[in-house]
């Protein structure tokens, strides 16, 4: 929905994209995996690293639904919208393809039915393929495994594991303008917020310095905080030596902030009534604090976490409960690696 004075048809043209291979079109998984290694984004670019991990996870079974998903993880983000006004026809060609190649299964076209008139001619032309669900969103409805639950009650942390796939709009589009021979896009659409300018999007070169971005969009950056995608769980970037990556949806600027001291949990359970994935924030936060007595493996549910941030948000405490699930699921991960005898990446 985002916030007063956002002007979507103030989005500027994309600019002039690289020579594009010119390849084949996929007809399989096989083939879409080898396709989407060589539109180049595959690797860095971490959507369409999300689609290839389900590719490959799923391998030749069924895809019971595929899910397009118009919604963003990053709360103030309407990239959904901006895609949708940036090139409707490419993204559903790429609907189409991805629903060919997974042997057309039901497909569902999930969006924030706040953005209902800039997706317009979208949905207008998805609507022979998908069936189209407006959403009134809350926060992190657009995660994979929520949004799989809300819509199709699936109860598994890993959608894939009952067969759905999930694909987001950015993914579309820039797999359809592949399609269209008109991708390796080396710049990709971000917001920019700040206090004192309308929010924007521009147009941002990847790699290049986060400073020389808000440079472009005509603001100084002086001596302000930079938050990358979002107060709730995005991080914090250093002007001096950030660069832009494909994973940056927002940036924002505002003064920094006082520093606030965490102190001891008060047990007022607003982390368990927040957590979206039902776990228990302060339960794991603990073990992880004792994690030397623990046994790390009993802390599996910390698997499910989603890092939404929403327990650290909410904690009266200021404990810094996300960070350190997402420390201990990265452990435990590792050591369920290691003992499969692989390597962990
Ligand atoms: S970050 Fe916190 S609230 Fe969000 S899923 Fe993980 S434990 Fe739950
Ligand atoms: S929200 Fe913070 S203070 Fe409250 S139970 Fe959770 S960890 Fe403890």
């Amino acid at each position: 929905m985002g916030p007063p004075g956002w002007k979507l048809s103030a989005i500027p043209p994309a600019p002039a994209d690289n020579a594009p291979p010119s390849l084949e079109r996929p007809t399989n998984r096989l083939e879409m995996l080898a396709y989407l290694n060589n539109i180049a984004l595959q690797p860095t670019h971490p959507q369409i690293r999300a689609l290839v991990a389900q590719i490959n996870a799923i391998g030749d079974r069924q895809v019971s639904k595929l899910i397009i998903s118009g919604l963003s993880l990053v709360p103030e983000s309407r990239i959904g919208a901006i895609c949708a006004q940036l090139d409707a026809e490419a993204i559903v060609a790429a609907i189409e393809l991805i629903a060919q190649v997974f042997s057309s299964p039901p497909t569902l076209l999930v969006f924030d039915r706040s953005d209902r008139r800039d997706l317009r001619s979208l949905l207008r032309m998805a609507r022979k393929r998908c069936r189209l669900l407006g959403l009134v969103t809350r926060y992190p409805a657009a995660h994979p495994a929520v949004l799989a639950r809300i819509t199709s009650g699936c109860r598994a942390v890993d959608p894939v594991d009952e067969g759905i796939v999930s694909v987001d709009l950015l993914s579309c589009l820039l797999l359809g303008r592949a399609l269209q021979n008109r991708a390796r896009s080396s710049h990709r659409p971000v917001q920019i917020f700040t206090t004192g300018h309308v929010p924007r999007v521009i147009w941002a070169a990847i790699g290049a310095p986060v400073h020389d971005i808000f440079l472009q969009a005509g603001i100084d950056p002086g001596a302000m905080q930079c938050i990358a995608n979002g107060m709730l769980a995005g991080r914090e970037l250093n002007l001096s030596t950030a660069l832009m990556q494909w994973d940056i949806e927002t940036l924002a600027l505002r003064p920094f902030p006082k520093l606030e001291v965490a102190v001891d949990c008060i047990r007022c359970g607003w982390c368990v009534q927040s957590c979206p994935t039902a776990i228990n924030p302060a339960a794991l936060y603990a073990s992880q604090r004792l994690h030397e007595g623990v046994a790390l493996a009993d802390r599996r549910d910390s698997l499910a976490c989603i890092d939404c941030g929403l327990c650290s948000y909410i904690c009266p405490s200021r404990l810094p409960l996300s960070a350190s699930i997402a420390e201990m699921r990265n452990q435990i991960e590792f050591n369920l690696v290691s003992a499969a005898g692989g390597s962990s990446i």
